[in-house]
């Protein structure tokens, strides 16, 4: 099982279910919920930033 971590709130998400995704820079982003989606496509840059500390 594939899991990935949601950028937006840090749960891991089960891709293989995944119905929010998001493709950015040709990375593909898995999200828990239609909420954390729209948040992470109206600033990625915010999110990603996060992701590498
Ligand atoms: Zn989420």
């Amino acid at each position: 099982m594939a899991t990935s971590i949601d950028p937006v709130c840090k749960m891991k998400v089960d891709e293989s279910k995944c119905k929010f995704t998001s493709e950015y820079r040709g990375k593909k982003y898995y999200f828990c919920a239609p909420g954390c989606k729209r948040a992470f496509d109206q600033n990625p840059e915010k999110y990603l930033a996060e992701e590498k500390k």
